[in-house]
């Protein structure tokens, strides 16, 4: 049997995390058996589906390189055939027109409730006999088993199984004909040849509904693996109050598709105690048998460790490109400074995001205007000017203007005054950089190029003599 899973956004916001990992799951499942991966919109409900959030989810899911083999499909494009099967489960006797109104349903709940029932439709008008009643557009319902259970065996979940006593007659059209979620999931899933549903635990209540609607449709019901939903690291439901929670912004924060993958994957499976996967890792060994039945909490901390580990391993070229463009939103001209590939490899380690990466690398191509008042006071002594003055003298000296070079010379120097390396080191930072803070000096110095670094020594002897007259 080829695999075939969907992912079915209904496109009302941009793929948040939840739905992010949904689509991973799906999608890892398909492409490790050699099977296909469907991506439906389900934009039935006109008023929230709107084209931006279509293109926000295409756009993540590429970001994070989850391809597809079919689709997009819309189902606001479906309608013909949503309409034909409403009406095959109407003339083989599956639903029925229901002519209650709103006050009559709520007034028959209240009787329900004051039995102590549960508040389901009475199924007044599956009976029904005689001419309609004038001037009521009908919703149509499914007619629902009266009796047994419906069971299924989730691949997470396990066995569930629901009497059918439970169960409304619940609603596939509406009064001017338009299918809800149900009918439309059930004929996609269908005509899709979808073998495997991966979606939300939100949806394992209208599982029992959708399996009833396949039967009557006379079509096998698909497996379905309902995955627990994500947290917040404060054990709440994940919204934007625990941060980003738009895929899209964490590529904007400087997340790697590789460290959201990776984070996404462990969010409720495991695979030993291994924390580390690559894609191709995932697709080796990920499995639905192993994800946790319980919710899975989003950890922010731990997606920017896997973020760093991915930035190590990062391309210099890819780093380089997303330095570029970083820094050109910034205003920052990286042309004239030093190559963006040797900036990246130095600071890829001290760095958790890229956009870290691009505020530490903005020293290395933007002179400062004046130093930092603190930092300045205390770095820049007297003591310090003439060991200051003698490394620039070296620095002007050094013939192959490599990191190696200026170590030597900040060490001779260092070691001709009697100063601990860090002694010279930080004034040194703090005179060619402006700040106390940047990769190590003779990296710092060899990124900043010889021009700056000895305008940088200038200035600050400069300053110091001027603070101290
Ligand atoms: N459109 C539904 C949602 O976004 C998913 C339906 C499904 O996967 O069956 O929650």
């Amino acid at each position: 049997m080829t695999i075939v899973t969907r992912f079915a956004p209904s496109p009302t916001g941009y793929l948040h995390v939840g739905g992010a990992r949904t689509a991973l799951f799906a999608w890892l499942l398909a492409r490790q058996q050699g099977g296909r991966f469907v991506l439906r919109i389900e934009d039935t409900d006109r008023e929230r589906s709107t084209a931006e959030s279509v293109d926000a989810i295409v756009q993540g899911l590429q970001w994070l390189g989850l391809d597809w083999d079919e689709g997009p499909i819309y189902q606001s494009e479906r309608g013909d055939r949503y309409g034909q099967v409403i009406e095959q489960l109407l003339a083989t006797d599956n639903a029925y027109r229901c002519y209650c109104g709103k006050a009559e349903l709520d007034a028959a709940r209240q009787t329900a409730m004051a039995r102590g029932e549960k508040p389901k439709y009475n199924g007044k008008c599956r009976d029904r006999a005689g001419p309609p009643p004038a001037g009521v557009a009908p919703v149509i319902r499914f007619k629902n088993p009266r009796q047994g259970e419906v069971v299924f065996d989730d691949l997470i979940k396990g066995r569930i199984a629901i009497d059918n006593n439970e169960l409304d007659d619940l609603i596939i059209a509406r009064p001017d004909g338009t299918p809800t979620y149900n009918l439309t999931v059930v004929v996609d899933d269908r005509d899709m040849g979808i073998t495997h549903v991966v979606r939300g635990d939100d949806h394992v209540n209208n599982t029992p509904r959708q399996i009833n609607i396949l039967r009557a449709l006379h079509a096998r019901p698909p497996i379905y693996a309902h995955v627990p939903m994500i947290l917040g690291d404060d054990g709440k439901r994940l919204s934007k109050r625990h941060g980003a929670v738009g895929v899209t912004q964490y590529a904007d924060e400087g997340y790697l598709p590789p460290a959201m993958l990776n984070h996404l994957v462990r969010l409720g499976w495991s695979h030993g105690d291994e924390e580390i996967f690559s894609k191709r890792e995932m697709l080796e060994k990920f499995s639905l048998d192993h994800i946790n039945r319980a919710a899975a909490a989003f950890n922010g901390e731990k997606l920017q460790w896997f973020n760093q580990h991915y930035i190590r391993q990062a391309d210099t070229d890819l780093l380089a490109r997303d330095l570029r463009r970083r820094l050109d939103r910034q205003g920052i001209a990286t042309a004239p400074g030093p190559d963006l590939g040797e900036v990246a490899d130095v600071l890829r380690e001290r760095a958790r995001t890229l956009a870290e990466m691009a505020q530490k690398a903005a020293i290395f191509y933007r002179d400062f205007d004046t130093f930092d008042a603190k930092v300045a006071a205390k770095n820049l002594k007297p003591a310090i000017a003439e060991p200051l003055r003698a490394l620039r003298d070296r620095l002007r000296e050094i013939k192959d203007w490599r990191p190696r070079a200026i170590e030597e010379a900040v060490a001779e120097t260092a070691a001709q005054f009697g100063l601990k390396l860090g002694k010279l080191g930080q004034p040194t930072r703090v005179a060619v950089t402006g700040s106390g803070v940047s990769p190590p000096i003779d990296q710092t110095i060899y990124l900043i190029g010889r021009a700056r670094a000895l305008r940088g020594l200038e200035r600050a002897l400069d300053y110091i003599e001027k603070a101290n007259p």
